[in-house]
């Protein structure tokens, strides 16, 4: 998240979006308390170095100057050109890093063994890479060793939200105890910049004697090239080996091919073949140990690498305050405990109605577990077994529970989503999956925008959504369709401002769930519509607008056009920023018009 300080002479009164009490401007995103006003950054890596002076001005607690704020709303936008995009999907990071991997000699003599936790892996219940770590430091005399690396730039970078950032540590903290408790240190490190990731993360290979390193893969673009570093330093060493795991997710990204033998690309048949495949090899939703002890004498060989301090969050990564903080930890309690005990509640309850109630937020229907699959705090394989547990051993299909069916179905819709990121590389870079979406011409309303942020764009069942992401760090899945549509059909805002925002406030930004959600397409929600049919009684509107509790019957999914003027002007509730069908018209022309200037320049393939 970008902040920007405000001068405090300007304010005029209004509730914030975060903490909703204190005064702020208009033209502005946060209140007085937090100082700030979020302007949208990257959310992933172009090719290019981000332009970072108003960034630095914040920091020094200096106000940018306004074209240095236009420009870093540009870089909002910014990505590889289409050619470069292409040159990346040809020689995918992925393929680069498994043969880079493959050609390592890796029959050194074991000495200390390294697991290297990722921000997806936050777990050490059924983690592939760390009990891989622990088997191979049990053939030596060494110990075993964790690290975490800690960068707090690629927090900004990502625009990693508060309470994702907030969501990493915590769980790390309770880690850090349940390895002690273990005889296993688990060390944090910490990279000041971007580039010095590798650099930082092998100094300390370096230093401790390490003969094997283990990790489990992150699929982005950012994370693979930074292995990619990883591998050719450790390649550099006498007597050091680099080995990945697939652990994110049941069946790993790229294995499992169709008929013809190719990959899938459409999620249905990916869905028919991922149900069969987990039929045929019960054994992939196997789950694997903790990690075995370190020998006591651990604790005094290794003693500095014991209680190694957690960092604290940087500035513009902390909450408002220690109340909002606490609460959004009470939404979403840290640690693979608090996720199992979550996971077991939804399998013995609301599971059953799950594919009656799925699509109505107002009914909370779903497991609210997507901050612990994000963060890997707890693992799909544990879920799915879990999942099939509850569904008394029978397939995911008409032969076995359909609300339990259709939760599982949404797993593999997580899957498949990883699967895209490894196969579409240019997805995690800042362009659109179908790369003729890129030349849709977006408008600068930035009105519009800050409505949309604030949840005030007087469309209700649209508000409703961003207030709940705005207050819960978290919204439904239904909500979160709508949103996005709104944003980048009817308000035509660029969607990449609507994704960046969602990565800055969701507890579970995940960006291959993320981007594939935010993926531009001719779909056009109507949120009056999705209301009536997914809110039917108006109570998720009510919950989170307010203006609107007292308002009776139908008129509350549409109150402009079905109140009484004055019966509306009471409410202190805005008037819909634009009139559905005309922008819809106006949306559907404008990706029309983009297609066709897209197929000047980009091949179907
Ligand atoms: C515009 C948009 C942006 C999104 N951004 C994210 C994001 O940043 N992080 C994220 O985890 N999900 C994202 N999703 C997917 C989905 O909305 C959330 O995963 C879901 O709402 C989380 O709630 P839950 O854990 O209660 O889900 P449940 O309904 O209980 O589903 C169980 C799990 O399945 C996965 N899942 C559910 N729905 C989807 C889906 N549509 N696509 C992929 N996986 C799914 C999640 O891991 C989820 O925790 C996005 C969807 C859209 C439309």
């Amino acid at each position: 998240m970008f902040h920007l300080r405000v001068a405090q002479s300007s304010l005029r009164s209004q509730s914030c979006l975060s903490c909703r009490s204190i005064a702020y401007k208009p033209s502005v995103f946060r209140c007085n308390f937090h100082q700030t006003i979020t302007m949208p950054k990257r959310q992933r890596e172009p090719d290019t170095a981000p332009d970072d002076a108003p960034l630095a001005k914040t920091q020094r607690n200096e106000k940018p100057d306004e074209s240095e704020v236009v420009k870093h709303q540009e870089n909002v936008l910014r990505h590889p050109s289409i050619q470069r995009a292409k040159e990346i999907d040809a020689h995918p990071p992925m393929t680069e890093l498994d043969e880079l991997v493959k050609r390592q000699k890796a029959d050194q003599p074991v000495r200390n063994v390294l697991h290297w936790f990722r921000s997806k892996d936050l777990r050490i219940e059924d983690n592939k890479g760390l009990h891989a770590a622990s088997q191979k430091a049990k053939e030596g005399k060494g110990v075993l060793i964790t690290a975490y690396l800690w960068s707090p730039r690629d927090l900004e970078w990502h625009g990693t939200s508060p309470a994702r950032s907030d969501f990493i540590l915590e769980n790390l903290r309770i880690m850090q105890k349940q390895l002690k408790g273990k005889n296993i240190p688990m060390v944090i490190l910490t990279a000041p910049d971007r580039r010095d990731k590798s650099v930082v993360f092998m100094d300390f290979v370096k230093k401790n004697d390490i003969s094997h390193i283990y990790g489990n893969l992150e699929y982005e673009v950012d994370e693979l090239r930074r292995d990619i570093d990883v591998v050719k330093l450790a390649q550099k060493e006498q007597g050091l080996s680099f080995h990945v795991f697939h652990d994110q997710a049941i069946v790993a990204p790229g294995t499992m091919t169709n008929k013809g033998g190719g990959l899938h690309k459409v999620f249905t048949p990916y869905h028919g073949a991922w149900l069969d495949l987990i039929g045929k090899k019960p054994e992939l939703l196997d789950v694997v140990d903790a990690p075995a002890p370190n020998d006591e004498t651990a604790m005094n060989n290794y003693k500095h690498l014991f209680d190694s301090p957690l960092p604290e969050l940087p500035p513009n990564k902390q909450f408002a305050s220690t109340e909002e903080r606490d609460r959004i930890r009470g939404l979403f309690p840290p640690g693979h405990q608090a996720g199992i005990d979550r996971l077991n509640k939804f399998l013995t309850t609301k599971v059953f109605n799950y594919a009656r109630d799925r699509s109505f937020p107002g009914k909370d229907p779903s497991s609210r577990l997507s901050a612990y699959f994000s963060a890997g705090v707890i693992s799909p394989r544990e879920a799915v077994a879990a999942a099939k547990k509850a569904n008394k051993g029978k397939a995911f299909g008409a032969a076995g529970d359909a609300g339990i069916a259709s939760w599982v179905r949404e797993i593999v819709f997580r899957e498949y989503y990883r699967q895209i990121t490894v196969i579409v590389p240019h997805n995690a870079m800042n362009l659109p999956h179908n790369l003729k979406f890129h030349f849709v011409k977006f408008e600068e309303d930035y009105e519009a925008e800050r409505k949309w942020y604030e949840g005030k764009t007087g469309v209700p069942f649209v508000d409703a959504g961003m207030r709940q992401l705005n207050t819960e760090a978290y919204m439904h899945n239904r909500a979160r369709m709508n949103v996005s549509s709104y944003l980048r059909m009817n308000l035509l805002i660029d969607y990449r401002k609507g994704e960046r925002y969602f990565a800055e406030h969701l507890i579970d930004w995940d960006m291959s769930n993320n981007t594939e959600g935010w993926e531009p397409s001719f779909t056009v929600f109507n949120p009056v519509v999705q209301a009536e049919k997914c809110d039917h009684d108006g109570d998720y509107i009510r919950q989170w607008v307010p203006e609107l509790r007292n308002v009776k019957g139908k008129a509350i999914f549409a109150p402009w056009e079905r109140l009484s003027k004055a019966e509306f002007d009471k409410l202190g509730y805005p008037r819909p920023h634009v009139d559905f069908r005309e922008s819809k018209e106006r949306a559907l022309a404008r990706y029309k018009q983009g297609m066709a200037d897209a197929n000047a320049h980009v091949d179907d393939d």
